[in-house]
């Protein structure tokens, strides 16, 4: 095993830009070793000034609509724009395979190329709450690391959405062309989230469908609410594949940063956000503390057959392992 880097170092190299310690921090800010946990959040906290200059977005859709194929041409496009890019994922099921969406993303062969572009794996952890917490903390890394544009990568399942659109400034929602029931399958919770949505793989023959499905979702999106940041969510054609309609998305991107930064929108709801980040570590920091009380273990050992048996009801035992756990 390599040995753990200090503090300083950690910091230093973070803050020069070098990615195999920003890597290593990652790394840190994922372990479960309580000793790495104290590390990494003082090395958080430290280089705090240093964060939040970043454009944070958010990418979901379906698998297969096209997400990795569109990083990798969007994200070529923002280098080429001078930028430097950040890709974190949240992939709730990476525990399950040990592997993670962007292990195998080969189709991301261009970017992983360019040393303006740092492509992060999603981090395994034990659950949805602290795989989120953590990309979190990963995000305020690369940003101290200078990365300019952070994508936050998601796949369309379980709270991964939440998760993610509750880390960002701008979430955009892909979506494909179908032959006329494009609004069929798309949950409206996900189309009430977009700050965004692209008709994906508009190409040869899908782009017809694709422009009839872009009057389609805007239709969709006029009854929706007007959101808070009073920003009505485009709609967007493109393809990863011929590049088409990448500028745009990005020009909609940046008018968005541009209007919510003046009407002083992007501060509220990141600081909305550090609140919610808070409860959520409070949570997580709390449940694992309690579960791995040795009083609390052995009691849950010797009283949960009741519970099974159903002589004891569940509310009743867990109000004792609170008591227990708070007596003082
Ligand atoms: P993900 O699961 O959402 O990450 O989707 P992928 O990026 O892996 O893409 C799924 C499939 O769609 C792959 O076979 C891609 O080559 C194809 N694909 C992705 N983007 C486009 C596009 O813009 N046009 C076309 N025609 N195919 C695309």
């Amino acid at each position: 095993m390599k040995k753990r880097l200090s503090l300083e170092a950690f910091k230093s190299g973070i803050l020069k830009g070098d990615r195999v310690v920003l890597s290593r921090a990652i790394t840190l800010v994922e372990s479960s070793l309580e000793q790495d946990a104290r590390l990494a959040s003082q090395l958080v906290q430290d280089i705090l000034p240093a964060t939040g200059k970043s454009i944070r977005i958010g990418i979901t859709g379906v698998p297969g609509v096209g997400k990795s194929t569109f990083i990798e041409s969007f994200g070529n496009l923002l280098l080429e724009k001078g930028k430097k890019l950040a890709v974190l994922a949240i992939d709730p099921s990476s525990q399950k395979s040990k592997g993670s969406i962007l292990g195998d993303k080969t189709r991301m062969k261009k970017l992983s190329l360019n040393k303006n572009a740092f492509i992060r794996p999603s981090p395994a952890g034990d659950t949805l709450g602290g795989v989120a917490a953590k990309t979190r903390e990963a995000m305020l890394l690369c940003e101290a690391a200078g990365y300019d544009v952070i994508l936050v990568e998601t796949v369309g399942v379980g709270q991964s959405e939440t998760s993610v659109k509750n880390m960002v400034d701008f979430f955009l929602l892909l979506v494909l062309a179908g032959a006329g029931d494009e609004l069929q399958g798309i949950k409206k919770g996900i189309m009430e989230m977009a700050d965004g949505i692209v008709i994906n793989k508009a190409d040869g023959d899908n782009l017809v469908l694709a422009k009839k499905a872009k009057s389609t979702y805007q239709n969709a999106l006029h009854l929706f609410p007007l959101s808070e940041s009073g920003w009505t969510p485009p709609v967007s054609i493109a393809s990863s594949i011929t590049n088409f309609g990448l500028d745009k998305i990005w020009d909609m991107i940046s008018s968005y940063e541009a209007i919510t930064l003046e009407s002083g929108f992007k501060e509220k709801n990141r600081s909305e956000q550090r609140m919610k980040w808070l409860e959520e570590n409070l949570q997580f920091l709390l449940i694992h503390r309690f579960l791995e009380s040795p009083q609390i273990q052995a009691k849950l050992a010797s009283e949960k057959v009741k519970v099974q048996s159903g002589e004891v009801s569940p509310l009743s035992l867990a109000r004792e392992l609170m008591d227990l756990f708070f007596k003082d």
